[in-house]
């Protein structure tokens, strides 16, 4: 069942994508050769805490860190730790945080340093995919739409989309109904109403779509070793069209 919210719980909502925003615009400026993925984290869960608010991913099903930390082909996932970012990486970076009981969650893919012009491109890609994704979070369109505009951009550029991870509503729980693939047929799948809040998540391939997780546990890698990024906003569907809950 898709839960929609009230005005006021999207005031919370918003509250609550604004620290997690906030979280990651510290953590971008962080982000550079010689630091530790650990820092990062202690980094984002200090701006959490003085915001009043909880990271939402500590603790959850025992992940150990406020952030998923990422790197190259690292899907999503990776703990933060004591691994040093390297000049030539990428980062992929996802936060949550809680307020007043209702979630945020958004990631955002950096560069480390100077990086190659593939790497460039598929940053630059699967930010693309986001958007169009984000542009069909609008009453009356179907929740495919979304699916079917992130996977054109990504496949046309000639990328590939992850497929055992989705998006996810979002709420009083950080997964909600529905799921929000980033694959699939347009004009199919529930019709998106005011007050669905919905957590979209393009995980894209610089090669196949295949992934495979670390011994870990957690952390999530591309079968063939090749590059993947990951963009996330919180989003609502309004009457004034999709309102980005995970900005600052
Ligand atoms: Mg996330
Ligand atoms: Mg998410």
């Amino acid at each position: 069942m898709i839960i929609t919210k009230s005005p006021a719980e999207l005031e919370f909502m918003r509250e609550a994508g604004r620290v997690t925003a906030a979280a990651l615009v510290a953590v971008a400026a962080a982000v550079r050769p010689g630091v530790t993925t650990g820092e990062l984290d202690e980094l984002a869960e200090r701006v959490i805490r003085e915001a009043g608010a909880v990271p939402a991913f500590k603790g959850y099903h025992g992940f150990p860190g406020t952030l998923c930390t990422s790197i190259d082909e690292q899907v999503v996932h990776g703990i933060p730790g004591e691994r040093v970012l390297r000049e030539g990486e990428i980062l992929s970076v996802d936060c949550g945080a809680i307020v007043e009981g209702y979630y945020g969650d958004s990631a955002m893919t950096f560069p480390v340093g100077k990086v190659s012009g593939q790497a460039r491109r598929l940053l630059a890609v699967t930010r693309a995919s986001l958007e169009a994704g984000i542009a069909r979070c609008v009453p009356g369109m179907r929740l495919h739409d979304i699916s079917a505009a992130i996977q054109a951009v990504a496949e046309s550029a000639g990328f590939s989309v992850v497929r055992e991870y989705v998006g996810h509503g979002i709420g009083r729980s950080m997964h909600e109904d529905p799921q929000v693939p980033n694959y699939g047929q347009a004009g199919t799948g529930p019709t998106l109403k005011p007050g669905m809040v919905l957590a979209i998540e393009p995980m894209i391939n610089a090669g196949a779509a295949d992934v495979r997780p670390l011994d870990d546990g957690w952390t999530v890698v591309t079968a063939d070793g090749a590059l993947s990024a990951h963009f996330e906003h919180t989003v609502a569907v309004t009457e004034a069209g999709p309102l980005i809950l995970t900005l600052e």
